[in-house]
């Protein structure tokens, strides 16, 4: 999936362009800049990529989760609805806001389940993230019709499944906001950097004053000076180095995404033929960015099997119910009530009482799906050699599981 294998001479060139007038900075020095403004550029290509109105860079994709939640409204007091089966960053922003992260199973599209979604919506819901987890789309118009009948808005968390459409509708379109990183290991990648999405003009503008500590942008737009501000901001601007990268990056990313789709086939063909496998569940087969490969045994016994043939043959899968970065009885720090406050914030109040215990066991569907699930990831250059190391070791598993 990583940007970073394709990193060549046009980043090059659209990087020397900012070196070349030496403004870093997205706003003022109008003189020096000579009509350059890459961030600005990039936002504008983005947008029109996705297909939305508007597009807002930040410093990463964490962040841009954190900045949809704050123009949202959200806040200390508020739930907000997310997957058990996520990247931590997901819910670090919501805590950041000050609200309180709620986790619903997953299904076999290994995203948000939308009958668990609906039960666990309450009077303090005030907005839904699902997850485009590794690539591919969650059930957002479920998702979306369910969060429309009790009027809570729907952020799409689209970090891992950027250029990712249902029925040719980009994903981060179908919600209020559509969220994305750029960090180095995604699929187009700005070294760090993240984008907010959204039809709204007013939503936009909030977001674009917020994440430049409130400076007042419609009179003045990005200007600096005598202005007021609406409201309290901070700073999550993105640099124009940044901004050059991701035009460039931006310009590949739908041959990224073809290739993938190729080494992913490939990879379907070998698999299928290992006795009882099935496949992660796809809502748009052709929307899918193929940036993984993650295929089902029938338990987990076979899962671990099929595993350790894998790896004896140079070629293991990720076993995603061991990884503690995505998977939410694996966030020990999350389940402990880890926290630097020393009067225990988020998980105690401002008087050190406890608010909120996560328990391990309380997502026994996700659990049971992620015990048999099996995942490669699929990089934009596959070697042939690599490609078959990896086809022989899934033939090998056919065989003798
Ligand atoms: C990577 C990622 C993020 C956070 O992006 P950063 O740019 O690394 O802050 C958020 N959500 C998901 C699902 C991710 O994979």
């Amino acid at each position: 999936m990583p940007g970073f294998e394709v990193f060549g001479e046009e980043e090059k060139k659209e990087i020397q362009d900012v070196l070349d007038t030496g403004v870093l900075f997205r706003y003022e020095f109008a003189e020096q800049r000579k009509g350059i403004y890459k961030v600005r550029t990039f936002e504008e290509k983005f947008a029109s990529y996705c297909g939305s109105q508007y597009a807002q860079a930040v410093t990463s994709g964490t962040v841009a989760l954190k900045v949809a939640l704050a123009v949202l409204g959200v806040g200390p007091g508020d739930e907000v609805i997310t997957q058990g089966f996520t990247f931590v960053a997901t819910w670090e922003a919501i805590f950041d806001v000050g609200a309180t992260p709620v986790f619903t199973e997953v299904d076999e599209t290994l995203n948000m389940d939308p009958t668990d979604l609906e039960k666990k919506i309450t009077g303090q819901t005030k907005a839904i993230i699902p997850v485009h987890m590794l690539g591919a789309q969650a059930r957002i118009k479920e998702i979306k019709a369910i969060a429309d009948k009790h009027g809570i808005p729907v952020i799409e968390d689209t970090a891992q499944a950027t250029g990712g459409t249902i029925d040719g509708k980009y994903l981060g379109t179908f919600g209020k906001c559509g969220t994305f990183s750029f960090d180095a290991v995604k699929t187009m990648t700005t070294g760090e950097g993240g984008m907010v999405i959204t039809d709204d003009e007013r939503t936009w503008r909030n977001m674009s004053e917020y994440h430049d500590h409130g400076h007042d942008h419609v009179p003045n737009p990005g200007g600096r000076g005598g202005e007021g501000r609406s409201f309290i901001g901070f700073n999550y601007r993105m640099m124009e180095l940044q901004g050059a990268i991701g035009i460039a990056q931006l310009a590949k990313l739908n041959a990224m995404i073809e290739e993938q789709k190729k080494s992913k086939a490939a990879l379907k063909q070998a698999a299928s033929a290992i006795p009882g496998v099935s496949f992660r569940e796809l809502v748009d087969e052709k929307g899918d960015t193929a940036t993984f490969f993650a295929f089902f045994m029938p338990d987990s016994e076979k899962a671990r099997k099929v595993n350790d043939i894998l790896k004896e043959n140079g070629a293991a899968a990720i076993y995603f119910a061991d990884n503690s970065w995505h998977y939410y009885p694996k966030w020990e720090h999350l389940i402990n009530s880890s926290t630097l406050a020393t009067n225990g914030w988020p998980f105690n109040d401002a008087s050190g009482k406890r608010r909120i215990v996560y328990d391990a066991d309380v997502l026994p569907a996700s659990a049971e799906i992620m015990s048999r699930l099996l995942v490669y990831q699929v990089p934009v250059k596959l070697s042939k050699d690599r490609l078959k190391q990896m086809t022989d070791a899934l033939e090998k598993a056919a065989t003798q599981v």
